[in-house]
């Protein structure tokens, strides 16, 4: 099979910061967007893709915490909402769009999804720990935020800092 590996864009990019558009109907070219979603987060590889990474600023969001290792683990969420959480961890976090930056950022422990599923129907899940960590952090994309916005102070300007220094450079 062919795959299609879209360019993941970065942080300082426009489309990372404009909140996406609802979907609204399921079709073909939606359809082509995912796959070729999970083929980019896939060859990344990663655990997570939100379409505004790919330069589509709609509210589409995949999350394979086996990074395509086991069947039945790839979740795709079209125009998802966090409906509820409990509880709190901070864990260390990345993200694809701030390449080899890894951060701790505190998120909730557990946290109900709703969403459509690549046929439109409606679902809701229950994420914890890592899974309910990857849910908020494309939850986030989707809506114009990026895991950096979380981190306070010294932390948020030293990352920040290091980006500009590697954009200066040309190598971002
Ligand atoms: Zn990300």
């Amino acid at each position: 099979m062919l795959l299609s590996v879209l360019p993941i864009v970065k942080y300082g990019d426009e489309v990372l910061r404009i909140p996406t558009a609802s979907v609204g109907e399921i079709d073909a070219s939606i359809h082509k967007l995912i796959d070729d979603m999970v083929d980019t987060m896939y060859a990344a590889p990663g655990v997570g893709l939100a379409a505004n990474q790919v330069g589509v600023s709609l509210r589409l969001m995949i999350i394979d915490l086996s990074v395509g290792r086991r069947p039945g683990e790839l979740h795709v969420c079209i125009n998802p909402e966090i409906v509820e959480v409990e509880g709190a961890i901070t864990e260390d976090e990345g993200c694809l769009s701030v390449p080899d930056f890894v951060e701790v950022v505190t998120r909730p422990e557990r946290a109900r999804l709703r969403y459509l599923d690549r046929n439109g129907e409606p679902r809701e899940m229950w994420g914890e720990g890592l899974m309910a960590r990857a849910m908020c952090h494309e939850v986030d994309h989707l809506n114009g935020m990026l895991y950096v916005d979380h981190l306070r102070g010294l932390k948020k300007d030293r990352i920040l800092r290091k980006i500009q220094k590697l954009a200066r450079a040309g190598m971002w």
